[in-house]
């Protein structure tokens, strides 16, 4: 699904001699690479606050805390998604809301959203899942009106931009009030490890955020408020920060492998290539919408499982992003959800596939995975 031995070829001299900066110093934990890393992903992301931390669960986990959401309070996200965002409310003792999500880009439904709104509400999580934001312009208006806040979970959508319906852009994970972020080895910008963020504009909050990341400590052995040991090593931030001025091209060269899958796909009947929230025709070259994280299909009339075993059977690895929904799991299960609110996602299980995406895909490999997929679905 990735190649990151491919990857590292390409940077081995620059990740090497920033991972040999540290040995050289010895600064392991909050040492000047973290730092470094932080102030070129602030400039990077046009963002007044980085706040590095452990991993993407903990970036989550962190967020809430810091907002300072109470027992009982309710949080708003997203029926299909990774766990670990459901995971750190429950975590918290609050109170997860799941809704279903819009059958054309995977991404929370404004209106399941705006029905799901209660006086507990307190929180909205929307997820830029797979590489592409979630409609921010209409969550943002909700949570003004509600008086909410929104929390991005940019853990798939590092580097896409956010397109107004005035045109304006902003990069993801910048526009609620907090966001989040990995840097698991396979997400678009990765360490070799465990890493995590946490983004915001917000001075106060940013101050807060940065005291839970440290046992809740501004001042040595002076505990204000209750925090956790979450921190990004010094090495995965040599990494980061190695990584970091290719995150374009990275992106770029997904967006160019999603564009020959899309080629390869294109007005067949029973597979529905991912469609952009933007609606630019394909993939548009200056558009930054999507930095497909994930490429995924959606197969009609055809046996999904049996193409996942005949593309495994040729080699060729693919994952179905994701199998069981969220309010279908044992520890989220909730005798209040009724089916009929999660059409979608009680379809998309049965539909989605997803292929290799990364930045090393050539045109042979892409050849043989869209060759091999066609000859199962077309018989
Ligand atoms: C990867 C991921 C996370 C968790 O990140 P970790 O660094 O593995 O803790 C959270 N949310 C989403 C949507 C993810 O894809």
């Amino acid at each position: 699904m990735v190649d990151l031995k491919g990857q590292y070829k390409g940077i081995k001299n620059v990740v090497d001699s920033s991972i040999q900066d540290v040995l050289n110093t010895s600064t392991y934990i909050n040492g000047p690479k973290v730092h470094e890393f932080q102030k070129n992903l602030e400039r990077y992301l046009g963002v007044k606050h980085v706040i590095p931390c452990a991993n993407g669960t903990d970036a989550l986990q962190i967020a809430m805390m810091g907002l300072g959401l109470k027992s009982g309070d309710e949080v708003i996200t997203a029926d299909f998604t990774f766990a670990a965002t459901v995971e750190v409310i429950a975590l918290l003792n609050l109170t997860p809301v799941l809704v279903d999500v819009d059958p054309d880009n995977f991404n929370i439904d404004i209106e399941a959203v705006k029905k799901a709104i209660t006086p507990k509400t307190k929180a909205i999580i929307p997820v830029h899942l797979f590489g592409q934001c979630a409609n921010m312009e209409a969550l943002m208006a909700i949570a003004k009106e509600h008086d909410l806040y929104v929390i991005e979970d940019n853990a798939q959508g590092i580097g896409a931009d956010y397109t107004y319906s005035n045109g304006e852009k902003q990069k993801s994970g910048t526009i609620g009030h907090v966001a989040s972020t990995s840097f698991f080895p396979s997400k678009n910008l990765g360490c070799y490890g465990d890493g995590g963020a946490i983004f915001t504009n917000d001075d106060d909050l940013a101050h807060i955020l940065r005291g839970i990341v440290n046992h809740g400590m501004y001042k040595r052995y002076h505990h204000d408020v209750v925090g956790v040991n979450s921190r990004l090593d010094s090495i995965q931030a040599a990494v980061l920060d190695a990584k970091l001025p290719h995150l374009d091209t990275y992106n770029n060269a997904r967006r160019d492998a999603a564009r020959k899958y899309n080629k390869a796909f294109a007005n067949h009947d029973k597979i529905e290539t991912p469609k952009t929230v933007n609606g630019c025709e394909g993939i548009c070259d200056s558009c930054n919408c999507h930095v497909f994280h994930q490429y995924t299909l959606k197969v009609k009339d055809v046996d999904r499982d049996g193409l996942v075993k005949h593309l495994n059977d040729n080699g060729i690895p693919c994952g179905v992003y994701y199998p069981i929904p969220l309010h279908k799991q044992k520890a989220y299960a909730n005798s209040s959800y009724e089916e009929s609110n999660f059409k979608v996602t009680n379809q998309l299980i049965k539909e989605v596939i997803s292929l290799p995406m990364h930045t090393e895909l050539d045109n042979e490999q892409i050849e043989y995975i869209t060759n091999k997929i066609l000859e199962f679905v077309n018989g």
